[in-house]
């Protein structure tokens, strides 16, 4: 059986020695949230994720999600009670608004605690997360009568939220959706079209269930000018909040499938279904992409939790197995070989995988305080760096976090050799289940695009701009710390190829628009990877402080090794990146159709 353990101590040493929390005080969350109370609820969130969800998750994994025969779906046995306590505990308000119910701590606490639960059942902590992105665009998009009918129960989880985007024939190219919305007396819209690929559109854990629909008025104009977001219960709800009847939207069937077991996935059809304009009509992709953005952070975590998960679990592995001997001589004579432990390339496998987790984990972290400044900093100067950072850094973290997390899994499930391939260890399951993370909410693909057709050369590049100058005013500030420099060289090698990557894409997009198309991918992970390379040097500064303070553990000694294993073995990556998207868009258009 596979285990999980949530790295608390791991959070707290970014929050403290990394990113000072104290530095954020000023804003409003942050009086409620001293280090004392931060550590103590990461704690609990721990807990729930390794007693409560990651027993569920092998289990679930092989049971799944059942369609019954009048349209209801059951989730795997305990799903149901665990969800209960998930609610009960506040949980999926953690970060909510107060206004509705929420507890209102910063959301870099929530997107902490999400690494937990995701870590040990992804398939599970679906459930909330589409609640917490659906509350996040109501509660922006929203009028003021559909706020309060409907997110107290959202906010605190007792209704859970979907986004239903994906139609049969439409999937990235939103454009071509075809559900429709016929506006009626009362102001309500009757929606009708059918959605596919709906994640925990139907299921046992919640008495309603409220889908956030995207669809076309009737006159609407064509693509994307002409969608509209719609609110649709499944249960009707009253003007006093209370129950009424049933809607008419029904969950056709649900998808048999490589991983996420436990959450169901469903073609959702909506006949005539009551539903209510969110937002401004024809701007329906507008108040969908806070939604998007939300679940595009929250998806990035994901990739990050199933290599935290899968790491732990080989490393465990790798001290155990015992098999051959170590080349400069047995380590364990009095056994019949040594543990795989000492073989340097299972290391290499395994150290990939940590090196990666930790400073992705603090990207993570400071991304989410910066969805924290942007919102709440008094300063409007620190709230549009905070936003353009953010913007920029999602397809970034989405992208990259998500396809190095797939392939760690890989990796962690070969050092279990054959083990690792059967299912009692539990590694394939984290192979299948971080495989859709690629894919969903945005293929990586168009996170790419994203990237370098939208997020760089947005306002003038101006976000770009400020990281790199983030980047390298620390590197500038540091240059004379020749303890720290082992670990800042890489970083500036990193960032130099990155600005040459840049120029690259400002100049010969004008000369060929498919150069953007063919660098995107290799440039998502030429910034990816120049971002973890800030992240170590920081961390490896902060380490340096506290050991120059007296401090000495095995945990800190473990830090720099990490951090110069990465710029010494993961970093030069970042070279081969800029190389490959250099070479332009021409090998890669050449062939014709009729070739392939
Ligand atoms: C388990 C699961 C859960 C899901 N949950 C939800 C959900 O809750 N709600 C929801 O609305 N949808 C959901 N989806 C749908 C998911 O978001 C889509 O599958 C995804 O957006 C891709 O759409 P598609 O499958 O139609 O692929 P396509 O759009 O057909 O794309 C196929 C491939 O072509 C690439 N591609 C397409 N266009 C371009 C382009 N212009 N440039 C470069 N490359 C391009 C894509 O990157 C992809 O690799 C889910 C899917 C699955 C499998």
């Amino acid at each position: 059986m596979p285990s999980y353990k949530a790295p608390v101590a791991d959070t707290m040493f970014l929050l403290t020695d990394v990113f000072d929390l104290q530095r954020y005080e000023n804003l409003p969350r942050f009086a409620e949230a001293p280090i004392d109370v931060v550590e103590a609820v990461l704690s609990e969130g721990g807990k729930l994720a390794e007693e409560v969800l990651q027993p569920l998750n092998l289990p679930g994994d092989q049971e799944g999600c059942k369609r019954l025969p009048d349209g209801s779906v059951v989730t795997p046995k305990g799903f149901k009670e665990a969800y209960k306590a998930y609610v009960e505990g506040g949980w999926v308000g953690i970060s909510g608004s107060p206004t509705y119910g929420g507890q209102g701590l910063p959301h870099f606490v929530s997107v902490a605690i999400n690494e937990y639960a995701l870590g040990a059942n992804l398939a599970f902590t679906m459930y909330p997360g589409l609640t917490k992105g659906a509350t996040d665009a109501l509660l922006a998009h929203g009028d003021e009568a559909l706020k309060s009918r409907f997110l107290p129960k959202m906010t605190t989880g007792e209704w859970t939220g979907t986004m239903n985007l994906t139609e049969s024939h439409c999937g990235t190219d939103l454009g071509l959706l075809k559900t429709r919305a016929l506006r009626q007396d009362d102001g309500s819209y009757a929606i009708s079209g059918q959605k596919i690929f709906i994640s925990s559109g139907e299921h046992d854990l919640s008495e309603n269930i409220i889908h956030l629909v995207l669809a076309r008025i009737e006159g609407a104009p064509a693509g994307v000018k002409g969608i509209s977001l719609f609110l649709v219960p499944k249960i009707l709800v009253n003007d006093d909040g209370s129950l009424a009847e049933r809607n008419k939207v029904s969950c056709g069937s649900i998808e048999h499938k490589m991983g996420i077991h436990g959450n169901s996935t469903c073609v959702m059809n909506y006949d005539s279904a009551k539903g209510w304009l969110v937002g401004e009509a024809n701007r329906g992709l507008n108040a969908m992409f806070v939604m998007m953005n939300s679940a595009r952070l929250d998806v990035a975590v994901q990739g990050l939790a199933q290599s935290e998960a899968a790491y732990q679990n080989a490393a465990a592995y790798a001290k155990e197995r015992l098999q051959g001997r170590s080349l400069t001589g047995a380590k364990e004579p009095g056994k019949p070989a040594d543990p795989i432990l000492v073989h340097p390339d299972v290391r290499r496998m395994l150290l990939e995988i940590r090196a990666f987790n930790e400073a992705a984990r603090a990207l993570m972290i400071w991304a989410a305080l910066s969805l924290d400044e942007a919102h709440e900093s008094p300063n409007a100067a620190a709230r549009q760096t905070a936003d353009d950072r953010l913007g920029l850094l999602t397809p970034v973290l989405k992208g990259m976090f998500t396809d190095v997390g797939f392939a760690n899994a890989v990796k962690a499930q070969q050092v279990l050799g054959g083990h690792g391939y059967v299912s009692e260890w539990g590694m394939e399951q984290f192979v299948r289940d971080a495989r859709i993370t690629m894919i969903y909410e945005g293929a990586n693909g168009i996170q790419a695009l994203d990237l370098v057709g939208r997020k760089l050369p947005k306002d003038g590049g101006r976000a770009a701009t400020a990281l790199f100058a983030e980047i390298s005013d620390f590197l500038g500030q540091n240059k004379d710390d020749s303890a720290l420099a082992p670990y800042l060289a890489p970083a500036k090698t990193a960032l130099d190829q990155l600005r040459q990557a840049t120029k690259w894409l400002v100049e010969n997009t004008k000369l060929n628009p498919e150069n953007v198309g063919a660098a995107s991918t290799d440039y998502l992970h030429l910034f990816g990877l120049t971002a973890l390379a800030f992240m170590w040097a920081r961390m490896a500064k902060a380490v340096l402080a506290r050991q120059a303070a007296g401090t000495s553990t095995p945990e800190l000694d473990a830090k720099l090794a990490l951090a110069k294993f990465f710029g010494d073995r993961m970093l030069p990556q970042a070279g081969a990146h800029l190389a490959k998207l250099t070479s332009g868009a021409e090998t890669l258009m050449a062939l014709p159709a009729e070739a392939f």
